[in-house]
């Protein structure tokens, strides 16, 4: 646990067992020991096609946790409530779930139920979000808010202005100056009066990678002079009353709450100078932001971590927006929050096996210093490294092996060399960098997954997860290795860690069945992974804690898409794609060779585009016998 820092970003979800193994408190509560589930046995029961109840679900596998999910939406309320409550401040909290971070549908549903009891609501920020947000919001709480952002058409406002009508309690913010015409507009032709809200550019910014858009010159939200006009305009238009809501977003992964209440005091400022103005305000939403440590390592100065709990943030927003409205005798809004991040990440981790491993540079197994290989001139060379190394002259030695490397390559490039002698110099300078402690080499594991479906944002922004075996973690890793995927493409891997490490501390792959699982993913990963290589998203489970010690309930499994359904993706149509393969089965083998053939191609379109376990061999090859 200590070598992967699991008690550092796990906390208080994820833990190492007495068998070695990650176990999973859904419930957030270190003294439940007896309700820990261990992943392992998940996976076992996910992916066995042969044990009793096993479903033989293919990897990669999400497993998600719904109970980890309302812990997560629980301990934000009970932070903000706690902060309102010892701060004396004169309104409540009602956060919003901001969709784009995760779109799954059973996600949504579960935020809407488990944060009815306190008014939680949605966030969207396109039109297919919209109307996603507006039917789970029919079974929600009356109360929950529905915001409404991101750039809009016409066709957007008019969706808003159903919702409202739909007695959903929707808030249009605008994005841009020009949304402004067109609600006034629509509203008046569809007879509904809106709540509006407004998206501020704040002046604060945010310096780290998620705030590349925040600051003066940012890419979202009204500047003071357009905030100006538009609220002349709503004047104008005798809808001033309907201007309640200031939002602004300073980034994602806001690093420190001094950062946090600079933005927060300054929009609380903008909130004040609307009410001087006539608006009708009631709301502050203060966008996402509250951070995730991935690393564990509570610095404020990284991407990847934030020096801040749940309950300093709460207090720090609490705190600016009192101090800015009670000095200028403004009522306290109601503060709103659209956090994704920090409510989605934890409540699914990635599982995915590694099916092998390469060395990077010549491994042990090529040795062979017996080897006629080894004759001549490189003899000679051999005799010369073996003294140095005896002698303790390590520096030497390992100047002297790189140049036999550079030498004998040249060599071979010129035809002098043969591979095997070749392949007895790289195992002869491996040996050398082990005996003199030049560092273990690196080994490549072949994981079966895609990097740019299920991990997009290791290769889009370099961004850093936890990853670690979730099993055998009694056991020291005798080896270091980099991640690589299934992909055609050398941009699928990841040799980023935590703790700044470019390797992982690995198992030594003994036949498959080396799980390893991606942390803290939950949130964008999967609304952002794409199809490179047609390879689509993980098989998903939901497990939920269940009675009895260490038990849990498999309460939905779904295969991930298949072969047909990546296909169709891309607008193939898999069944004539498999007529027309069937139809050439039947010209170029025998009759009975040709139904094998086509049931085996039919099968390949059914399943998922990643690897299938070896146990699956015979089902997989297509037995012909011409
Ligand atoms: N709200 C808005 C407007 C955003 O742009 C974002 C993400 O960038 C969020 C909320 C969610 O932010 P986070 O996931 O950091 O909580």
């Amino acid at each position: 646990a200590a070598l992967y820092n699991v008690d550092g970003w796990g906390g208080p979800y994820f833990s190492v067992n007495a068998a070695g193994n990650i176990s999973v408190r859904s419930h957030g509560s270190a003294t439940l020991s007896h309700q820990e589930i261990d992943l392992l046995k998940i996976v076992k029961k996910a992916s066995d096609p042969k044990s009793v109840g096993g479903l033989g679900l293919q990897f990669p596998l999400i497993v998600r946790f719904p109970d980890v999910l309302k812990n997560r939406l629980e301990c934000l309320q009970s932070a903000f409530d706690y902060a309102i409550q010892s701060e004396g401040y004169g309104s409540h909290y009602q956060g919003v779930y901001p969709v784009k971070c995760n779109q799954d549908r059973f996600v949504v549903e579960d935020i809407v139920k488990f944060g009815s009891p306190f008014r939680f609501g949605l966030e969207a920020g396109s039109k297919p979000e919209l109307l996603l947000a507006m039917s789970c919001l029919c079974k929600g709480n009356p109360d929950a808010l529905l915001i409404c952002n991101g750039f809009k058409d016409a066709e957007y406002i008019s969706l808003a202005l159903v919702a409202n009508k739909l007695a959903l309690n929707t808030v249009i913010v605008l994005e841009q100056e020009e949304e402004v015409d067109l609600i006034v507009e629509l509203s008046k032709k569809l007879c509904i009066k809106p709540v509006i809200g407004l998206r501020a550019k704040l002046r604060t910014k945010h310096s780290g990678h998620f705030g590349a858009t925040s600051g003066e010159k940012g890419k979202f939200g009204l500047t003071t002079a357009q905030i100006l006009r538009v609220v002349k305009k709503l004047d104008l238009a005798g809808m001033l009353d309907c201007l309640q809501l200031l939002h602004f977003h300073i980034g994602s992964q806001i690093p420190s709450t001094a950062l946090l209440a600079d933005g927060v005091g300054e929009a609380a400022q903008i909130y004040c100078e609307l009410v001087r103005l006539g608006a009708n305000m009631r709301v502050i939403d203060i966008g996402g932001g509250l951070g995730i440590d991935y690393d564990g390592s509570k610095s404020c100065d990284s991407d990847i971590s934030v020096g801040y709990s749940l309950d300093e943030y709460a207090a720090a927003v609490v705190r600016a927006v009192q101090c800015v409205c009670d000095r200028r005798s403004v009522k306290n809004p109601v503060i709103c929050s659209e956090s994704g991040r920090a409510i989605v990440s934890h409540q699914s981790v990635l599982v995915f096996e590694a099916v092998g491993t390469s060395s990077t540079v010549g491994g042990a197994s090529s040795l062979a210093f017996s080897s006629p290989y080894l004759a001549g001139d490189l003899s000679e060379d051999y005799r010369f490294l073996s003294e140095a190394a005896f002698g303790g002259d390590y520096e030497r030695c390992l100047v002297y092996t790189e140049e036999l490397k550079e030498r004998c390559v040249e060599q071979f490039k010129q035809g002098t060399v043969c591979m095997e002698q070749l392949a007895a110099v790289d195992g002869l300078c491996e040996l050398v960098r082990k005996a003199v402690g030049a560092g273990e080499p690196v080994r490549r594991y072949h994981v079966n997954l895609s990097v740019f479906t299920s991990i997009p944002d290791a290769w889009g922004i370099e961004q850093v997860f936890p990853i670690i075996p979730i099993h055998r973690l009694d056991e020291k890793p005798s080896v270091r290795g980099i991640l690589s995927d299934l992909t055609c493409d050398s941009d699928g891997k990841i040799d980023k860690f935590i703790n700044g490490e470019s390797s992982l501390p690995l198992h030594e792959v003994d036949g498959g069945g080396y799980y390893l699982g991606m942390f803290l993913g939950g949130a964008y990963e999967e609304a952002l992974g794409g199809f490179h290589n047609l390879f689509g998203g993980p098989s998903v489970v939901r497990v939920s804690q269940s009675d009895g010690p260490h038990s849990f309930a498999v309460t939905r499994a779904v295969p991930g898409p298949s072969c047909g359904d990546v296909l169709r993706v891309m607008q193939h149509q898999p069944e004539l794609m498999f007529e027309t393969l069937k139809h050439r089965a039947y010209e170029y083998v025998s009759q009975d060779n040709a139904a094998v053939l086509a049931s085996g191609l039919a099968r390949t379109f059914d399943r998922m585009p990643y690897l299938v376990p070896l146990s699956s061999f015979e089902e997989a090859a297509f037995p012909v016998s011409d």
